[in-house]
């Protein structure tokens, strides 16, 4: 069932990322607002796939490019024609993924008015998210996104803290410097490349520096033991590892949890496939499941979705992972981190090194302080 729809609601941001592989391979028919007959459409077509269904949660999570730079009165007309639409028996959850740069006191009461929760994106202090998520001239946007958190929190909207991990840097630091700013719900991901690009990007032995960097985040996470601080990724892996059930899709092996629709309509799966490239080099190839929204049902996207997955076999599993001692743990990771044009999806990560020495990492701590924790040995 469809229960998650992360909506595109613009194809254009006010930033210039050096890592967004949205922005920076954005192809024309996706550089456009969404119109207010797409945002219609889907509330309609998703009333009645959740009435003949009988759902009774779903969650929009309104994404961009910069969702916000749509305006409030836009996403005012957007809200109120949300519960309009959708407002019978159906609990709607709307999330915001923003680069926090343009949040004020009206944006946050329109937030609280509709039980919003915001991600904001930060990656760590001045110093380095102005290398990384400068505005188009190049000057840092690390400023405006402290404001923003303020913002949000004088006026009590729930939000927390989205991290790109950057190898460079000491995870140790990165805990501490949100700490410092008040942040207690934070996440850290890894960035979202193929194996094809990953290495030409970070260059040879990276994927040490990312598990060190992780290694450290944990450390800083449990010896500060505030139990108000939540960083997912972290207790995901810890739950795991006690044996209780993965609840990120990186460590699930499922990625048929998420539809993403773009401004113009079109339905992809989750959208971090988009950085998938085929061997014709037509990376919405993998992504796109050939559905607009106003030309299917959410039956048929639903459909196309399981189409797309069995045809392209996102989750077919290789050898190795299939025999690791820590592969009920892992799951062999995100699905994009496995592709490699000459095998597909059968790979271990290439993140795999990471997850061996993290999963590894964790248990120790656990074991230690609670002594009976056990994990395969290849992982100790
Ligand atoms: S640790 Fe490596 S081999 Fe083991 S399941 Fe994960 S990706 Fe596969
Ligand atoms: S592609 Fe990666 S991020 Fe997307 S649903 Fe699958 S595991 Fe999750």
């Amino acid at each position: 069932m469809i229960k998650y729809l992360i909506i595109k609601v613009t194809g254009k941001c006010n930033l210039g990322c050096g890592y967004c592989y949205y922005m920076n391979d954005l192809a024309e028919p996706f550089r456009r607002r969404m119109a207010r007959e797409t945002i219609t459409e889907i509330y309609n077509k998703y009333a009645e796939y959740a009435r003949s269904h009988a759902l009774r949660q779903v969650v929009f999570c309104w994404h961009g490019g910069e969702p916000t730079l749509l305006g409030k009165e836009t996403f005012r007309w957007m809200l109120e024609k949300q519960a309009e639409c959708l407002g019978d028996g159906l609990q709607v959850r709307n999330l915001m993924q923003s680069n926090g740069t343009l949040f004020d006191d009206e944006w946050a009461e329109l937030f609280k008015q509709h039980n919003f929760s915001i991600g904001v994106s930060l990656d760590g202090s001045a110093e380095s998210h102005d290398v990384d998520r400068p505005y188009h001239n190049g000057k840092g946007s690390y400023a405006d996104v402290v404001d923003s958190l303020k913002v949000l929190a004088r006026n009590n909207v729930p939000f927390g803290v989205l991290t790109v991990m950057n190898p460079e840097l000491n995870g140790r630091d990165v805990f501490e410097h949100h700490y410092a700013l008040g942040i207690r719900n934070m996440d850290f991901t890894l960035p979202i490349l193929s194996y094809d690009s990953f290495e030409a990007i970070y260059g040879q032995g990276a994927v040490v520096k990312f598990a060190r960097f992780m290694c450290e985040l944990f450390d800083a996470w449990v010896e500060k033991n505030d139990p108000a601080v939540s960083i997912n990724s972290l207790e995901n892996l810890s739950r795991m590892i006690a044996g209780g059930a993965s609840r990120h899709c990186n460590t699930t092996n499922r990625c048929d949890r998420y539809i993403t629709v773009e401004p113009n309509g079109d339905v992809g799966i989750c959208e971090n496939a988009r950085v998938i490239e085929n061997t014709d080099n037509h990376p919405v190839d993998y992504y796109l499941t050939k559905t607009n929204i106003a030309t299917h049902s959410f039956d048929e996207i639903e459909q196309a979705v399981a189409n797309n997955f069995a045809v392209h076999e996102y989750n077919r599993r290789g050898e190795l992972c299939l025999s690791c001692s820590v592969k009920d743990i892992c799951n062999s990771g995100c699905s994009v981190h496995r592709y490699r044009k000459e095998t597909g999806f059968q790979n271990p990560s290439f993140f795999c090194e990471l997850y061996k020495q993290v999963i590894s990492h964790i248990a120790r701590f656990y074991q230690t302080e609670l002594g009976k924790i056990t994990i395969g040995e290849a992982a100790m």
